[in-house]
């Protein structure tokens, strides 16, 4: 998608600072860290929201969020504990309209969250 910033980062248009790639995942730093770890997971193929999710794209989630707690497993706090968050649209806060997974940890993570 053209204007996406995060095919743009997929496609190398833009810098990313990418910690995991495979055929059909991407993650990366975010570049406004909010815990030591915060990473982006990324499908590669643009897709807007949850909203639009598919049921073919089933396997594909998985592979997000067993990518969040890969990562989390090597850095050391799979155990401890994380967060994982996909913000859907204007109510919860998305700012980029391409599925994204964050993974946040490496801190104590209060609960609710605003
Ligand atoms: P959300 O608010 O859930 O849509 O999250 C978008 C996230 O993308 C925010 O946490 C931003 O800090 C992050 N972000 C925006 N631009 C970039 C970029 N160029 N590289 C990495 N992360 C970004
Ligand atoms: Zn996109």
């Amino acid at each position: 998608m053209a204007d996406c910033l995060f095919c743009k980062i997929v496609n190398r248009e833009i810098p990313g600072s990418i910690v995991y790639e495979d055929d059909g995942v991407l993650a990366f730093n975010d570049i406004n860290p909010q815990a030591p770890t915060h990473v982006l997971i990324i499908p590669k193929r643009h897709i807007e929201s949850l909203n639009a999710l598919e049921p073919d794209d089933d396997r594909l989630v998985g592979e997000l969020v067993r990518r969040a707690a890969a990562i989390a497993k090597e850095r050391g706090f799979a155990a401890g504990g994380f967060r994982t968050v996909f913000n859907t649209n204007r109510d919860a806060g998305q700012t980029v309209l391409h599925i994204h997974l964050h993974l946040l940890g490496g801190r104590s993570l209060s609960w609710p969250p605003g």
